[in-house]
C-alpha cells in the first residue's frame, strides 16, 4: 500500500518512518511512502504555494494553481489514488475509516497550513475530508500522520500479530481494558490477582466487565451504543 503526503514540510514528516513497526513495514515492502510538495509546482519566481484571501480576512491561503497542478498529475499517474485532505472543519475520523481505508491502495494526504486550502481544490479533488479532533493544529502534517500510522495497523503482516487488533478499543464500541506487565507484585502494588488463575474464560469475563466499566466512565457516548448494538 502506498502513501502520499503532499506537504511543505516533508522533514516533519519522513523521519516518522524511520522507526519502529512502519519502518519494518515499509523494508519489508508492505508499506511505500512518497512526499511531494506543491512548491515543485508553483510558477511563482519565488516558488509561493500561499497568497491572501479573496474578500480579506487575517491569514494566508494555500493558492489553488500548485495544488491543482500537483494533484492531476497524481490523479493522472493513479487513478485508484484516493485523496483525502485534513481540516479540523470536517467529519471526525474514527478506527471503522482507518479499517476500511485501509483496503485501498494509495491514499494521498493533502496536508493544509495557515488558513487552509483553496476550498476549490478541496472541491475539485478530494475523495474525503477529516478532521482528528476538535481542536486546531498548525498543519495537516500530524493528522496525516495520526491517519497513515492508524490505516497501516490494519494493512496485513504490519503488526507482528493480526489477531491483537480484535482486542483493541474501539472494536465493537468498548475501549480496552488495562494491561498489566510482570512481575504480578511490583513493589506490593499488585495486578488483579485473577489475571494469575490460568482460568481464561473468567479472565475473559473480567476484563469484558472492566471494559464496559470503563467505557461507560470515559466515553458513555460509546456505551450508549455498545448497549444498543452489537452486545459483543
Ligand atoms: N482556519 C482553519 C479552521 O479554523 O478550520 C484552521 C487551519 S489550521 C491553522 C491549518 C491546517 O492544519 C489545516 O488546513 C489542516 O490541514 C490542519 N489541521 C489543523 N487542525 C486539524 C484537525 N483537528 N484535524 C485535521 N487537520 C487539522
Amino acid at each position: 500500500m502506498k502513501f502520499s503526503f503532499v506537504t511543505i514540510f516533508k522533514e516533519l514528516v519522513a523521519p516518522y518512518f524511520e522507526a519502529s513497526i512502519l519502518k519494518r513495514a515499509k523494508d519489508a515492502n508492505l508499506l511505500e511512502f512518497e512526499f511531494v510538495t506543491p512548491r515543485d509546482y508553483s510558477e511563482d519566481k519565488f516558488k509561493r504555494t500561499d497568497d491572501y484571501a479573496v474578500g480579506g480576512g487575517a491569514g494566508l491561503v494555500f493558492t489553488p494553481a500548485p495544488m491543482f497542478a500537483l494533484l492531476s498529475q497524481i490523479r493522472e499517474e493513479d487513478s485508484d489514488a484516493h485523496i483525502v485532505f485534513l481540516t479540523p472543519a470536517a467529519k471526525p475520523f474514527k478506527a471503522s475509516d482507518a479499517k476500511r481505508l485501509s483496503k485501498k491502495s494509495h491514499i494521498v494526504f493533502v496536508c493544509g497550513r495557515y488558513e487552509g486550502i483553496d476550498e476549490r481544490v478541496v472541491e475539485e479533488f478530494a475523495d474525503e475530508v477529516f478532521s482528528i479532533g476538535d481542536f486546531v493544529l498548525t498543519g495537516g502534517e500530524l493528522p496525516a500522520l495520526v491517519m497513515c500510522d492508524a490505516i497501516s495497523r490494519f494493512v496485513p503482516g504490519v503488526l507482528g500479530n493480526d489477531e491483537s487488533l480484535d482486542v483493541e478499543s474501539f472494536e465493537g464500541y468498548l475501549l480496552e481494558a488495562p494491561s498489566f506487565a510482570k512481575p504480578a507484585d511490583f513493589n506490593g502494588l499488585f495486578s488483579p490477582s485473577i489475571l494469575l488463575k490460568g482460568n481464561h474464560s473468567k479472565i475473559a469475563d473480567f476484563k469484558k466487565n472492566v471494559s464496559k466499566f470503563r467505557t461507560k466512565y470515559f466515553r458513555p457516548d460509546l456505551y450508549e451504543k455498545f448497549l444498543k448494538g452489537t452486545m459483543r
